[in-house]
């Protein structure tokens, strides 16, 4: 491709509404352009980058066994009311009417067009198993799309699903399904984990995410520095084994605290530690009961996990009307001692003794407090926040460490939630009608290019692994007047397309200084230099735009040098 006549318009400037490091140089590099909030263009040289990713999906897919197809954007209500989801899906689906007044949706995941699909052509277990897949425009109407294409209102995905006899066929569908994804996020050149993720409904552990690690991520992940544990901080387990309470040696006091308001305020004020306090928070679940939750002071309720726990959709911290109606005070000074509803308390804080708790009324606290001789606890439970250091729940040495991760994929084990709701069945080998087992796989082919970039660029642009860049080798012809040095370029140009290679020749008549800039910005991992003083010599200059890596390479073993270092790159033994 001549840079001359391709659409590539870079910005100097960035874009005043590009928070993170990635939407700005997706813009700032020419490689995306805003329609509307969250529904972006794909410019041609965006565009290269998500069919490299689709590319390397549909193979690893393929590879798999999974059979590609594609549904349709526009999804009939019907469908989503047999399925129960018109109702639940919320905002984030948009609905909208024909000319005839019936109602559609856009589909924003398509488990209920697959399962039509599959309930009206397959009635078998001779069929199974079967793996659908398809890489689609998904329209999600979410409540704050930002960060360019990492969270887009229309945005493409490649979805599959999965559909089994039984579990145990299930469960194999599922574990080909992981593999292929570490198998894809290995071949983008990727950083990544896969972490055990929350389930919500259905427990256990048959949802993974795939987390890309960068700091800007959304997500919070540990994982173990001695084995292969690794899980989304919404679900990571915390096991205290062996925890005794200690005995009581204080005595019960209560104390003015007065202007005390934080947890760090009052242990300064005590000359304590945080760790020395016991928090309680007053909580409502989404089935409108009041509880307390009692946490070390400097540990961090996990919502997520006390939601799972109840059984409850939900939990939110109590408004402040509930906690003065519960406590007698006003939010932040609630405390466990003759307080009238359920207290659940987090595993660790049965290992507590002699703590301080808030006193239900203002300005006051209880020093010297004990479980069982000062109040009493309905339930213990793992309900906080995993942080680094945490000591790992399934080996007996390891340490959690903490990331940032975009999650970028995700495999669920779904069940038979929608073949039961949408009556989907088959024959097994004695005649009996089975629900089929279903598994269901997403990954984000925009917020994965995101992602890359997030974890790949540096104060000067973008530096795209070299499976996932728009191309691979860039021309930077210096001076396009020079005969000498046009001849040479445009030879190397026809040498590396003639071998398959993806070249960039930047032809344009256009000062050394701005083709640099734009090469550092657009961040093609190889770039040649092509200048009439070094062509004297009869040599080009090589740069690595990752590594900032130069070295000359004559002339003549040039492209057998960019040949080698491109499949170099590409290689990924899996
Ligand atoms: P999130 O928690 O980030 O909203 P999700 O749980 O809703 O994600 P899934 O329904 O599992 O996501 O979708 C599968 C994949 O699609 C995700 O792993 C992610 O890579 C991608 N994805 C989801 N929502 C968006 C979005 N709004 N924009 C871009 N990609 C998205
Ligand atoms: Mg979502």
């Amino acid at each position: 491709m001549r840079y001359s006549q391709y659409l590539l318009p870079t910005l100097k400037e960035t874009p005043a509404d590009a928070e993170v490091i990635s939407h700005q140089l997706m813009m700032r590099a020419g490689m995306i352009r805003k329609a509307a909030a969250g529904i972006y263009s794909y410019m041609p040289f965006g565009l290269r980058s998500i069919r490299k990713m689709e590319q390397i999906i549909r193979e690893e897919m393929n590879k798999a066994g999974a059979i590609e197809c594609l549904m349709p954007m526009a999804n009939p209500a019907e469908l989503w009311q047999e399925s129960g989801r018109w109702e639940k899906y919320g905002k984030e689906l948009l609905r909208f009417k024909d000319r005839k007044e019936t109602d559609f949706c856009m589909g924003p995941t398509h488990e209920e067009v697959i399962t039509d699909i599959i309930r009206n052509t397959v009635n078998s277990y001779r069929q199974l198993p079967l793996n659908l897949y398809q890489i689609q425009t998904k329209f999600r109407d979410e409540i704050r799309p930002r960060f360019g294409l990492m969270r887009g209102r229309e945005f493409i995905m490649k979805d599959a699903y999965s559909f089994d006899l039984d579990d145990e066929g299930a469960d194999k569908s599922y574990s080909k399904m992981y593999q292929a994804y570490r198998n894809i996020f290995n071949r983008c050149g990727l950083k990544f984990r896969s972490v055990e993720a929350d389930s919500g409904a259905i427990g256990g552990s048959f949802s993974h995410e795939f987390m890309v690690l960068a700091e800007s991520g959304e997500d919070g992940i540990v994982s173990c520095d001695a084995c292969e544990y690794a899980a989304n901080v919404e679900k990571a387990e915390l096991v205290y084994r062996d925890l005794e309470t200690p005995a009581a040696t204080a005595v019960l006091q209560r104390v003015d605290t007065p202007g005390q308001k934080t947890i760090e305020d009052v242990a300064a004020f005590l000359q304590m530690d945080p760790n020395q306090l016991v928090k309680t928070l007053i909580v409502q679940t989404s089935e409108d009961k009041v509880l307390a939750v009692l946490l070390r002071g400097d540990r961090e309720l996990n919502e997520i996990k006390l939601a799972n726990k109840l059984g409850v959709d939900w939990v939110l911290m109590a408004e402040d009307d509930v906690v003065k109606r519960t406590t007698g005070a006003p939010t932040g000074f609630a405390g466990p001692i003759g307080l009238k509803i359920p207290v659940i308390a987090d595993a660790e804080v049965r290992g507590l003794a002699d703590f301080v708790v808030g006193g239900n009324a203002v300005d006051v606290h209880y020093t010297g407090a004990n479980l069982n001789r000062d109040f009493a606890v309905s339930q213990f439970a793992d309900v906080r926040q995993a942080v680094a250091g945490d000591p790992c729940p399934r080996c007996d040495c390891g340490k959690f460490e903490s990331w940032r991760g975009i999650e970028v994929g995700h495999v669920f084990k779904l069940g038979t939630k929608y073949s039961d709701a949408m009556n989907a069945t088959v024959l097994d080998d004695q005649g009996k009608t089975k629900p089929l087992v279903m598994g269901c796989y997403g990954i984000g082919v925009g917020r994965t290019v995101a992602a890359a970039i997030e974890q790949n660029h540096d104060e000067y642009g973008m530096m795209l692994p070299m499976p996932l860049a728009p191309f691979q080798v860039l021309i930077s012809v210096l001076n396009p007047k020079d005969d000498q040095v046009r001849e040479a370029s445009e030879q190397l140009y026809q040498q590396l397309l003639d071998m398959g290679i993806e070249v960039l020749l930047d032809d344009r008549d256009e000062r050394p200084g701005i083709k640099f800039k734009d090469a550092d910005l657009i961040g093609i991992p190889l770039r040649v230099t092509v200048g009439a003083r070094n062509l004297k010599e009869g040599n080009l200059e090589l740069k690595e735009r990752a590594s900032g890596e130069q070295v000359l390479v004559p002339f003549d073993q040039l492209a057998k040098r960019v040949q080698q270092m491109v499949d170099e790159a590409l290689f990924v033994s899996l």
